[in-house]
């Protein structure tokens, strides 16, 4: 049954979409942008347990950077620096996807290598103004892994 599971949930990667996947803005662990790097926020980063962090400028839905906890190998939280310090030392490409891309082009993007943390965007067209991207959550190779060896 197991295997029939799998195989089920690879084929699934055609039709279902990053946005069944997402985990959700409301629960990403983010820094913003003016954080300082000190006792407090890196023992939070740490417990967080999260590999890869969002950064934000000024409200959660404009994520400007993201922040892999390895680059903090050489802080020290009582030098409390700022973290922009650090962000802008690496500058690791932000990758950003739209909602509606299917889980096995987004496993062919993770496969690529570049990052295993994509943002996922709309259009939202709702409403009286111009359309906008809007911000909807992160998607990671995990997910999309998730998806295929999950067993219902
Ligand atoms: P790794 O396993 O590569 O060390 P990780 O444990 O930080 O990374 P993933 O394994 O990629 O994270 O993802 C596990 C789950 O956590 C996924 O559902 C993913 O969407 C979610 N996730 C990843 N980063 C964050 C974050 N910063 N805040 C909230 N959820 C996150
Ligand atoms: P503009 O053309 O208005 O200056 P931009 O150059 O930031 O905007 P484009 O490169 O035209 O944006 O891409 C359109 C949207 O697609 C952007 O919001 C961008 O973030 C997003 N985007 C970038 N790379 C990818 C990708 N690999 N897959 C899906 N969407 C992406």
């Amino acid at each position: 049954k197991e295997e029939l599971n799998i195989i089920q949930g690879a084929l699934e990667l055609r039709t279902k979409t990053v946005e069944d996947v997402l985990t959700p803005l409301g629960d990403c662990f983010m820094l913003a942008s003016d954080a300082v790097l000190d006792f407090n926020s890196m023992s939070d980063i740490m417990q967080s347990g999260y590999t890869r962090i969002p950064v934000y400028e000024n409200q959660r839905s404009n994520i400007v950077d993201i922040l892999f906890v390895k680059d903090l190998a050489f802080v020290d939280p009582d030098d409390c620096t700022p973290l922009k310090t650090i962000t802008q030392f690496y500058r690791h490409p932000l990758h950003c996807v739209f909602n509606d891309t299917k889980l096995d082009a987004m496993l062919e993007e993770f496969k690529k290598g570049k990052s295993h943390l994509a943002i996922v965007q709309r259009v939202n067209n709702e409403g009286e103004g111009d359309p906008f991207y809007e911000v909807m959550g992160i998607v990671t190779l995990e997910d999309v892994i998730e998806e295929i060896i999950k067993s219902e």
